[in-house]
């Protein structure tokens, strides 16, 4: 199991091993601004963990999606919320409160976003970086992996954060997105979305062409072909 911090409480390892996750740790987010359910609590940290997709379905889509993807990505989905519920309700019998992040839940329809990013949680919890396709990568399961989150005041050892990125001068997902949504630029902590990806143009390709696959939010090319996933 790679845990980003190993001093965690007991109930905690014993938790994430049960749900069969093994790579997850918790992100200080102190000076953040997070959503809150009732906005008086406040949440210092969050739990994230990467749920990995299935290699073989993952390495099916580089050009284009397919049902047997909209299928696991919808199987990731649920087991992420199944497991964030269960988590949170963990946290309170504690005597702590806790918030979970949906999966893909899109709140700003204008903006193109959720409530806050996994990826923020995850890249702050050291569960690792952002490659120029601006999304996660790790070192164990490359890309392929969708992200949960929980949000909560329970004081826990935090990971260190990744800060750096480690694309090099690889641009294969630029080159294979069809799109053209991708600008190339290598990802810095605060950098802005924007820098990276033009999420309209993403949006509207998916929207265009793959709409019969949960209503045009799949597509997946540029994970797909990351030489990080590949190597898995
Ligand atoms: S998801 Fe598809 S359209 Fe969006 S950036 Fe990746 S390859 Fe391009
Ligand atoms: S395909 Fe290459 S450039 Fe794109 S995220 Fe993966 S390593 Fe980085």
């Amino acid at each position: 199991m790679q845990v980003m911090n190993s001093n965690h409480p007991d109930w905690l390892t014993s938790f994430m091993k049960c749900h069969g996750i093994t790579l997850w740790g918790v992100a200080d987010l102190r000076g953040i601004i997070i959503p809150s359910a009732d906005k008086k609590s406040s949440f210092d940290y969050a739990i994230s963990w990467a749920f990995p997709m299935n290699p073989e379905i993952m390495k099916s889509i580089q050009t284009g999606p397919n049902r047997n993807y909209a299928d696991e990505y919808a199987r990731a989905n649920a087991s992420i919320n199944g497991l964030a519920n269960a988590l949170v309700a963990k946290i309170k019998n504690r005597g702590c409160n806790a918030l979970m992040l949906p999966a893909s839940v899109r709140t700003d329809n204008e903006n193109i976003k959720g409530d806050f990013p996994h990826k923020t949680a995850a890249t702050r919890a050291g569960v690792g970086w952002i490659g120029k396709h601006c999304q996660l990568i790790t070192r164990k399961y490359g890309p392929w992996v969708r992200l949960g989150t929980v949000f909560t005041d329970m004081k826990l050892p935090c990971g260190s954060p990744l800060e750096k990125e480690f694309c090099g001068r690889c641009t294969t997902c630029i080159d294979a997105c069809p799109a053209g949504a991708l600008t190339g630029k290598a990802w810095e902590p605060g950098i802005q979305r924007e820098e990276i990806l033009d999420v309209f143009a993403c949006d509207r390709w998916k929207k265009e062409h793959y709409m019969h696959f949960h209503k045009g939010h799949n597509c997946g090319i540029c994970s797909s072909v990351c030489p990080y996933g590949l190597k898995i």
